[in-house]
């Protein structure tokens, strides 16, 4: 539906010039819930705008629905965008927030009623239709803002940091919303976040970006599992990250303990575990076991992580789920072994 072909935004000229996106290229299938992920400064926001066409881009082509809109204006694209502060008009109600796009394009009163009504159902907030949009909560603003954007039927909603301005809580709660929003409308969503936790519940698929350049794109379980660099999987999730060597097929740890086969040219890489895969004690025959000393415990009610470091100083966290009578799975300036079962290893790249 939506196809990127090396799009790329410059801003200013010479010396002070920033590259702001290099060469992106991706495609969006029509009912997609599609994320943009990364951290400030990364180019989502600058990525978001040229498909909104608030910015043209440098160079690249953009496509939607086979027709390239790069130079279309914004109000002749069928894209919506619906803003981090709500941008509302606070005198107005929320029935008239939600039809004011549809009065300018000088729908008949009957169709801008209905769609109103049929909008608000949507949200869940008919019994607010009459009241100013200024003495709504901010849960219920971002409703109201999503209602309005998606009055004009486009073929494409633009989230940017929607739920960023709400509470831990309701910002949960409308995540919950949004995606029941987005599956019931069918309709494809461009999501913008740099949480990434967010991004794993919510999207179908999630491109990782860095430095105005796409890392990675993926659903949330490729990306946790099979992240493409180092930067992909120390963003998403927590990790640990050890040295390695690759020698003659073998993999090779700080402790040499059991070297595992791996399909990799000679050279260093790291190694990457997930905290929850690291078992303390020696498990499985198929795993590794290092020894390692145990620096400190924290509690998180479902698990207790353990901090621990190797003979070379590595540190290592494993995540242990806590029993329901069990007392703390170790003691701090304990030496352990501690199991690294072989499918849970991921060799990454050492350069990055
Ligand atoms: P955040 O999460 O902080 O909003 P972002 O990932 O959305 O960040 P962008 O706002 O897209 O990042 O910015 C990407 C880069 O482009 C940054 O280095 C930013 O300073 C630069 N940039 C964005 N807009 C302009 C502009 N109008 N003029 C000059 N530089 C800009």
């Amino acid at each position: 539906m939506l196809d990127l072909h090396r799009l790329t935004k410059s801003f200013g000229k010479g010396d002070s010039a920033v590259t702001a996106l290099h060469e992106v290229s991706f495609s969006i299938a029509e009912g997609e819930f599609f994320t943009l992920l990364g951290p400030s400064g990364c180019g989502k926001t600058t990525l978001l705008r040229l498909i909104a066409g608030f910015e043209p881009p440098s160079g690249g082509a953009l496509v939607l629905d086979g027709r390239d809109i790069a130079h279309v204006p914004p109000n002749q694209r069928p894209v919506n965008t619906v803003f981090q502060n709500y941008a509302l008009f606070p005198h107005m109600t929320v029935a008239e927030n939600v039809g004011f796009a549809l009065g300018a394009q000088g729908r008949p009163r009957a169709e801008i009623a209905a769609t109103v009504e049929r909008m608000l159902a949507l949200v869940k907030l008919s019994h607010l239709a009459g009241r100013k949009s200024a003495a709504l909560s901010g849960g219920q603003q971002q409703r109201v803002a999503l209602a309005r954007a998606l009055a004009a039927r486009p073929r494409i909603l633009l989230l940017d940091e929607p739920l960023s301005a709400l509470d831990m809580k309701l910002r949960k709660e409308m995540q919950v919303e949004l995606k029941r929003l987005q599956q019931e409308t069918g309709l494809t969503f461009i999501f913008v976040t740099h949480d990434q936790e967010e991004a794993l519940t919510m999207s179908d698929r999630i491109a990782v970006m860095a430095g105005g350049r796409i890392q990675q794109i993926a659903s949330p379980r490729d990306l946790y599992d099979q992240p493409a660099n180092r930067f992909v999987a120390g963003f998403i999730g927590e990790t640990n990250f050890l040295p390695a060597h690759c020698t003659a097929g073998r993999l090779t740890l700080p402790q040499a303990a059991a070297p595992l086969p791996v399909p990799h040219a000679d050279g260093p890489v790291t190694v990457m575990i997930r905290p929850e895969h690291v078992a303390l004690g020696q498990a499985r025959p198929d795993a590794l076991v290092l020894t390692a000393q145990v620096d400190r415990l924290v509690y998180f009610g479902t698990d207790t992580h353990v901090h621990l470091h190797l003979s070379d100083g590595s540190p290592l966290v494993a995540r242990v789920q806590n029993a329901l009578r069990g007392g703390q799975p170790c003691a701090a300036g304990q030496t352990i072994p501690v199991s690294l079962p072989g499918e849970a290893l991921r060799l990454l790249p050492c350069d990055e």
